[in-house]
């Protein structure tokens, strides 16, 4: 079966800058693809591309089995995207958005129609037909997003930032509805700063950073090739000075941001021993995750 998007030697450049150095990745049939990268490392970029629309320098892109971006409104067609921003129209009530929205695409009014009370009711929007999109909330809008980009029954959904600025409960309804999705054959590419979100959804990522892919693979292989196996936090004043004196004679790398010290370690125990001793520090002790990967690759100074 052939991938839904396929991006071969992607690049793009902006004022003689490349913002896109050569990217390949292709998504599998049923798989959540997860796509991350601190700021301005390209990914917004990416999806207009694949999505036709920025024109990329130079690259093959294949969406929905159409070349993009030549073909790139009939591929759109054939998908669902949530943006990162919610673009519904307030003038409308949620009936309505779905209504117009399928339009784009071709869809006569007698064919949506049947399906609106379904697609809100997985969006957890059950009877907010005549709803005014003011009096929802932000939780509800994105849910509404989601449920519009799923009018033309797309085969694969593309979500920028799903869950940014979402409280925990509506965060983990949109994680429960993707995972239906995925469970129904759809595939999902999305792009997050959550690395939970992406430990959680995806069966395959790539971190971007400065326009490259800098590794990609499935997030447990990721974290097991990239990291060592266990983290012990250390907090306090005097973190830092214990990470000078003591940290090194345990810990294979050791990390100190502020006034904590992480040391990576694949045996925790002789640290922790140590530890014991040290009363003025707090201590946490927890396995590696998909963030000490992101940080290790990417750093921990601030991206604007
Ligand atoms: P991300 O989504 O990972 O935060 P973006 O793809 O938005 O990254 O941006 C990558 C880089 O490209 C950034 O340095 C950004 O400033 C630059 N960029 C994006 N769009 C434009 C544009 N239309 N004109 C000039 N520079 C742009």
């Amino acid at each position: 079966m052939n991938s839904p998007l396929q991006v071969r030697g992607l690049r793009k450049s902006y004022d003689g800058r490349e913002v896109i150095a050569g990217i390949d990745f292709s998504l599998v049939r049923g798989e959540c693809f997860g796509l991350l990268g601190p700021n301005g490392a390209g990914k917004t970029t990416t999806l207009r591309c694949c999505l036709g629309l920025t024109a990329p320098d130079a690259g093959d892109i294949v969406l929905a089995g159409e070349p993009v971006p030549l073909r790139a409104r009939e591929a759109r067609a054939k998908i669902g995207v949530v943006p990162q921003f919610d673009n519904l129209d307030p003038d409308f009530t949620a009936a309505e958005n779905l209504l117009v929205y399928g339009r784009y695409f071709g869809l006569r009014d007698a064919e949506i129609r049947p399906k609106i009370a379904g697609l809100l009711e997985f969006a957890g929007l059950g009877g907010k037909e005549d709803a005014n999109i003011r009096t929802l909330s932000g939780g509800m809008k994105r849910r509404l997003t989601l449920a519009r980009a799923l009018v033309n029954d797309p085969e694969l959904l593309i979500l920028d930032e799903p869950t940014t600025g979402l409280d925990p409960q509506a965060r983990h309804l949109i994680w429960e509805r993707l995972k239906r999705l995925l469970a129904q054959g759809k595939t999902i590419l999305l792009t997050t700063h959550f690395m939970d979100e992406a430990e959680r959804l995806c069966q395959h990522l790539a971190i971007m950073d400065a326009g490259r892919i800098i590794v990609q693979g499935a997030p447990r292989e990721l974290i097991r090739a990239q990291i060592e196996l266990q983290v012990v936090e250390v907090y306090g004043e005097d973190a830092p000075g214990w990470a000078a004196r003591e940290a090194g004679k345990f810990s294979q790398r050791v990390e100190v941001s502020g006034e904590t010290a992480f040391c990576y370690v694949d045996e925790a125990a002789p640290v922790l021993a140590q530890l014991a001793g040290e009363p003025q520090l707090r201590t946490l002790h927890r396995p590696a995750n998909l963030e000490d990967v992101f940080l290790k690759l990417t750093g921990r100074e601030l991206r604007d």
